[in-house]
């Protein structure tokens, strides 16, 4: 985008396309004041207070431009709120339409407001003026993003805290740690005669403390990109101990936000379900039915695949019958994999004489406890205990920042020259300034933005 761009005044739908209750026009720039003046019929605004009123449009009667009689088009009857710069979303001055939620009108005041002055805006340009403004820190645009495509409630509730700036509160926390180090480094080698350098020890000290620190942030990052990408747990287990009834039942509980997931293989079910964590259920259970050997055969190939790829593994036996040799056949493929042993058919069977967790797909008898058991196995920590998520951007700053702080306090125990380790304490201050954005490049904000929606 040309730079001259940056601050022109932009406009998006806000809300989704389609018909609805009410859809939102939005805004941003030095004219919008300007542009909602020529097009509502009460523009008389005053901070914090919305204004009732006619979207219209004044086409001129005639081709004499001197000519000043307008006819009035009337578009439709709206709300509009009015944010004064710098208390905007995007720190600029702001206007939101609330117009009726028919796709037709919202296009026709989007036109009209396009007519008289605005662009359109880019993918998350509401956003990244935000940030550009300093109305919030990257990591907080980020989690915006989060939360508009978060795929269970659970991380749109801790991206909502990162919104709230936990992370970047711990980042900037981290940074303070690392400048005072630095602070103390070159006011020992700029002013030798009245300063006297840090000793080495303090230095050793502290580089062990900020490398602890920043992985005390790091440790939640295989939690984090858990909940953002979610998890696969297969269901293994020889034919008919129950996988396709367990499968149904761990679904049916939660069939109203189930999805299909798209390139579903003609043998292999997946499903996805809201455990907190998006996840998708693998099923192999169909492919051995079909009896046929060469069937069965590319059957158990998929299922291996599935075990492959998969995060956890239910692994299902029939405790009416125990575990079997060809159980154990099985559970031998498993030695390297996470699993929760499942014992079936609890309803037939008062055998409880293992640690499995004992089910009843066809009653539902054990299976709230088994998604627990699963929630539990699949993140490293409790999801309720998460305080912020990162995503794999912000753990490659922190762990860049890491390493540097590394070389810093190796250096520092061969007490090499402070001017040297001084070179890698400034560049974990650079990766920790990439992460909150104070220092980036238009390459990398670009494509942050780029994964928002128009009108965000
Ligand atoms: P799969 O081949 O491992 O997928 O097994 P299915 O889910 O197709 O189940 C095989 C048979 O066991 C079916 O007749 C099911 O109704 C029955 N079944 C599955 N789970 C239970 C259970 O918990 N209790 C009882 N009594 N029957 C079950």
């Amino acid at each position: 985008m040309n730079v001259l761009d940056e601050f022109d005044t932009i406009t998006a739908i806000a809300t989704p396309v389609g018909t609805g209750g009410v859809g939102v026009i939005r805004i941003s720039g030095e004219k919008s004041f300007e542009i909602i003046e020529k097009i509502f019929t009460n523009p008389n605004f005053e901070p914090r207070k919305f204004n009732h009123g006619w979207i219209v449009d004044k086409l001129q009667e005639s081709e004499n431009e001197n000519n000043n009689e307008y006819k009035i088009q009337y578009i439709d009857e709206v709300i509009v709120l009015p944010f004064f710069a710098p208390n905007s979303y995007t720190g600029e001055d702001v206007i939101e339409i609330q117009c009726h939620g028919g796709v037709n009108v919202v296009k026709n005041i989007l036109n009209l407001v396009l007519k008289n002055g605005a662009r359109m805006a880019e993918k998350g340009e509401f956003t990244k003026r935000a940030f550009l403004n300093k109305r919030m820190d990257l990591s907080q645009a980020e989690s915006v993003a989060d939360i508009i495509h978060s795929k269970t409630s659970e991380f749109a509730k801790i991206s909502v805290k990162n919104l709230s700036g936990v992370l970047k509160e711990k980042i900037n926390f981290i940074r303070n740690q690392i400048f005072e180090v630095l602070s103390k480094i070159t006011a020992g080698i700029d002013f030798p005669e009245d300063v006297k350098e840090p000793e080495y020890e303090y230095l050793t000290d502290s580089f062990s403390s900020i490398i602890e620190l920043i992985d005390s942030v790091l440790s939640g990052a295989k939690t984090s990109n858990i909940f953002r990408q979610g998890a696969s747990v297969a269901i293994i287990g020889k034919p008919n101990v129950g996988k396709s009834s367990l499968f149904n039942a761990l679904l049916s509980l939660d069939r109203a936000i189930v999805t299909d997931i798209a390139g579903t293989t003609r043998d292999v079910i997946k499903e996805t379900l809201d455990l907190g964590i998006p996840v998708t259920l693998v099923d192999t259970a169909g492919i051995r039915d079909k009896g046929d050997d060469k069937v069965e055969q590319i059957g158990i190939e998929y299922s291996k695949q599935s075990l492959d790829e998969a995060d956890l593994v239910l692994f299902v036996y029939d405790c009416t019958q125990g575990i079997t040799e060809e159980d154990k056949d099985v559970l031998a493929l498993l030695k390297d994999k996470k699993y929760i042993l499942i014992a079936n058919k609890s309803d037939l069977s008062q055998e409880k004489n293992n640690n499995a967790v004992y089910i009843s797909a066809l009653t539902g008898e054990g299976i709230d406890e088994l998604k627990q058991e699963l929630t539990k196995k699949v993140c490293d920590i409790n999801p309720e205990n998460l305080e912020f998520v990162t995503n794999t951007r912000q753990q490659e700053c922190l762990r860049k920042a890491r390493n540097s702080i590394e070389q810093a306090l190796i250096a520092s125990q061969l007490r090499e020259l402070q001017d040297l380790i001084s070179i890698d304490v400034k560049a974990a201050i650079l990766a920790l300034d990439e992460l909150t954005g104070e220092l980036i490049t238009d390459d990398i904000l670009n494509n942050i933005f780029d994964h928002f929606c128009i009108g965000k």
